[in-house]
Order: C-alpha cells, then sequence, then structure tokens
C-alpha cells in the first residue's frame, strides 16, 4: 500500500526537473484556459474574497435532481439543495448535507444559508475536499452516517501513522456499540477526545479530516447520540438493535399483505383479523412497513 511522506519541499518549489511544477488535479487545470482567455480579473470577479471562481460539486442523496453542477464559489447551500437541487424527494424534511467527501462534516438545516467556500466550510467543521455534496432527510440517523464514513476511512487508512490507524479503529468500535444499543456515559465525550488527537497528530491529510463525520455529528446531533446511548432508541428508526415492528391493532384490518411480504414468517394472522409479528422471528428488514398500505406497522 501507498504510504504518505511528510512534504518538507512542495512541487510549487521544486518538482519536475528541479523545477517549479503545477500538480493539480483535472478540474483546477480546466480552470487556466479561462483565465488565459479572459484575463485574472474576470476570473476573480466570480466567487468570495477568498474563493475565486466556480466549483463542481457532485449532488447527490436525498434529493430530486441529483448529478454534477457547477455553481460560483459564494453560493449557499440553500441554493444548491432546493433551487438547483429541487429539494427533498417525497415531501421529506431535509435534515443535513455532507461536503467533502468521507471526511468531510455534517452541515445541518440552521445552517443552510452558509455560503460554500473554502474558508465557511472549514468553519463549520467540514471542507470543499473532493467536492462530494450528499443531502440527507429526515429519516437519516446521523450516528449511523458516521459509523458509516469511519468504516470507510479505516479501511482506506494506510496504517503508517499510530493515532489514524489506532484512533480510527477504535472510534469505529464505539460507534458500532452505540448503535447496537451498548453505548456507554462517557463515549461521545471520549469519541470528541479521540477525534481531536488524530485530527492534531496525523500525518497526512486523510488522518487530520478524518474525525469531520463524528465531530460534526456531535457537534450538530448530540441529541440523537444521547437517544441512542441514555435512552436506547434510534429516533430515525435505522439502528436495527434499538428498534421493533409491531401492529396498531386499530389500523390493520388483516389484508395478509404483511405476511405475505415477510421473509421470516415473522408476521402472521388470518385474512381480515389483526395480524401480529413475532419479536423472535423478526429480522426488522421493513418490508412489512413498505407493504402495508394502512399504516399499520408500527416502529417503534
Ligand atoms: S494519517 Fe492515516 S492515511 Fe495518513 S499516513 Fe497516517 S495512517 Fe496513513
Ligand atoms: S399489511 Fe397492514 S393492514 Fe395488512 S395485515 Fe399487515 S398490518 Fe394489517
Ligand atoms: S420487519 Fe421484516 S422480518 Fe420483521 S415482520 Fe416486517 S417483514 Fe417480517
Amino acid at each position: 500500500m501507498g504510504e504518505p511522506r511528510p512534504k518538507h519541499i512542495h512541487t510549487v518549489v521544486n518538482g519536475l526537473n528541479g523545477r517549479p511544477t503545477n500538480l493539480n488535479n483535472v478540474e483546477t487545470w480546466a480552470n487556466i484556459p479561462r483565465i488565459i482567455n479572459n484575463g485574472a480579473k474576470a476570473f476573480a470577479k466570480i466567487g468570495t474574497d477568498g474563493s475565486k471562481g466556480t466549483k463542481i460539486f457532485s449532488l447527490v442523496g436525498k434529493i430530486n435532481n441529483t448529478g454534477l453542477v457547477e455553481v460560483p464559489m459564494g453560493i449557499t447551500l440553500r441554493e444548491i439543495v432546493y433551487d438547483i437541487g429541487g429539494g427533498i424527494p417525497n415531501k421529506k424534511k431535509f435534515k443535513a448535507v455532507q461536503t467533502g467527501g468521507p471526511s468531510g462534516g455534517c452541515i445541518p438545516e440552521k445552517l443552510l444559508d452558509l455560503p460554500v467556500d473554502f474558508d465557511e466550510l472549514t468553519k463549520v467543521g467540514s471542507m470543499m475536499g473532493s467536492g462530494g455534496m450528499i443531502v440527507m432527510d429526515q429519516d437519516t440517523c446521523m450516528v449511523d452516517v458516521a459509523k458509516y464514513f469511519i468504516k470507510f476511512l479505516t479501511e482506506e487508512s494506510c496504517g503508517k501513522c499510530v493515532p489514524c490507524r489506532e484512533g480510527l479503529d477504535r472510534m469505529l468500535d464505539i460507534l458500532t456499540d452505540i448503535t447496537e444499543g451498548k453505548g456507554k456515559p462517557g463515549d461521545v465525550e471520549l469519541m470528541e477526545e479521540l477525534g481531536t488527537m488524530i485530527r492534531e497528530t496525523s500525518l497526512c491529510a486523510l488522518g487530520r479530516t478524518s474525525a469531520n463525520p463524528v465531530l460534526s455529528t456531535i457537534a450538530y446531533f448530540r441529541k440523537e447520540y444521547d437517544a441512542h446511548i441514555k435512552d436506547r432508541k434510534c429516533p430515525a428508526h435505522v439502528c436495527k438493535s434499538l428498534i421493533t415492528f409491531s401492529v396498531d391493532k386499530e389500523n390493520c384490518n388483516g389484508c395478509t399483505k404483511c405476511a405475505k411480504v415477510c421473509p421470516e414468517g415473522a408476521a402472521t394472522g388470518a385474512k381480515k383479523k389483526v395480524h401480529k409479528i413475532s419479536q423472535a422471528l423478526c429480522i426488522k428488514c421493513g418490508l412489512c412497513k413498505d407493504a402495508c398500505k394502512f399504516d399499520a406497522i408500527v416502529v417503534v
């Protein structure tokens, strides 16, 4: 596996053949013809004081219009999500947007009017990074999201330095425990401590940014962590160990749909009779809830 090394002299100072060399990605190079043809001033007219020009984002997730979007620096998140992205499908509520790729932070609704540029995203605990923008709706569990990204990053870590290698593994253990109903008081504070240590002492940018998903979700969605740890509940009904499926007797008309789709034989009942779900057999796949047209499957 390739391992980063400390760079004391950068390529812009001493690169190819000992000459100053620009090593950039294609998106950055695509701006150069415009600057050469129209001049630096024309280019700098677009954007904010610290971030000039435009930026391409990959807009995905719970959003009506997905795809690559090129926007002027300084546009607000709200404009990207609602004017360009067309808002959240199925009349669901916006919950957060993660920017910058797997090690970006999750930005909550109260910061939707944030102007998008390098400095502003960093200030709120995220980053421009690779230009990813993942929109999440009300059905997203932010603890589960943090776990998902930390798992990805533990696999990406090259293992060269201890803070990133061991710190991320430890953080994943804690997040897994929390989503499985085994969270303990003090876990959140421990992850904050770990995250700060990883950020400050890792060798390369992967490690230095890797704690963003955890630190940002703790900062903006602390209540969800507390619900998992103290109440053993997943408010978004995502973490399987913390939810149960049952039948609402008032709403169930015995249509048998849930029993037909249940892969485990957990949902049972006679036609036109109230059905029931065996907690011992239920694997919490959610198929019965999707199938029931009468809002009779309750998840708590
Ligand atoms: S921070 Fe992580 S990815 Fe970077 S060198 Fe250290 S172990 Fe490798
Ligand atoms: S699908 Fe809904 S209404 Fe039909 S039997 Fe199951 S719970 Fe009752
Ligand atoms: S959640 Fe899945 S396994 Fe459980 S009762 Fe519904 S369909 Fe069956």
